[in-house]
């Protein structure tokens, strides 16, 4: 059965209404848990992946098979407790991280690889409607290439016009800017802006949060 994200809300605040209350009794889920324990293929340690918090995480993989698909997919991910970040602790969106493998289907009732993760590249020309699949190698070879040009036709040397008309030697690149994402952490930070400084990039930003 699919509920919306208010109908979650709602259902939510009334069981945990009813847990406060003690309307609801947990003991027979909280002795299921223990006598079931979730069988893990394995288990690894790594960082959330959201944001440049770096907490620790531990990931949980099981084996999954059905129409189409057989292996081992991350459906469980929780805070690590050893790692002196978090301590244990996590925001919801790693907790959340799982789901980026696999997710539990409406309609088969159980857990299936995501069918949403992209796996592969997707590209859409400038006016087309449709993604194409294109390969890492042409994705890359055309985001350089367009990066090329760009900063060929907007490449400033000399400051002698709009806006800077001082005359100093200015080597900017006004027709790239440069947005990175706030999982982020000091290395990649560095090494973009590097590389952005290196094109000339000055419309230079970051979301990082360290
Ligand atoms: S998104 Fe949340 S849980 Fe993940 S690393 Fe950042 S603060 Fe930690």
């Amino acid at each position: 059965m699919a509920i919306t994200r208010r109908e979650f809300l709602q259902y939510s605040a009334a069981t945990g209404a009813g847990v406060f209350l003690g309307v609801f009794d947990l003991k027979p889920i909280v002795a299921y848990a223990h006598t079931n324990p979730p069988k893990w293929a394995s288990e690894a340690l790594s960082v959330g992946c959201y944001c440049s918090g770096g907490c620790g995480i531990i990931v949980g993989k099981q084996y999954l098979s059905g129409p189409g698909y057989a292996g081992d997919y991350v459906t469980y991910v929780q805070g690590n407790p050893d790692s002196p970040i978090n301590k244990g602790a996590l925001c919801s969106k790693c907790t959340s991280s799982a789901q980026l493998s696999s997710i539990v289907s409406n309609d088969a009732g159980k857990r299936i690889p995501n069918p949403g993760r992209l796996t592969e590249v997707k590209y859409r020309a400038a006016g087309a409607t449709d993604w194409t699949t294109i390969s890492w190698a042409t994705a890359l070879s055309q985001i350089a290439a367009k990066v090329k040009a760009t900063r060929d036709a907007t490449f400033t040397e000399i400051g002698d016009g709009t806006p800077d008309p001082s005359g100093l030697t200015v080597n900017r690149c006004t027709g790239i800017g440069c947005l990175g994402g706030s999982s982020l952490n000091n290395e990649p930070a560095y090494l973009i802006s590097k590389l952005m400084r290196s094109l000339g990039v000055v419309y230079l930003e970051t979301q990082a949060r360290n």
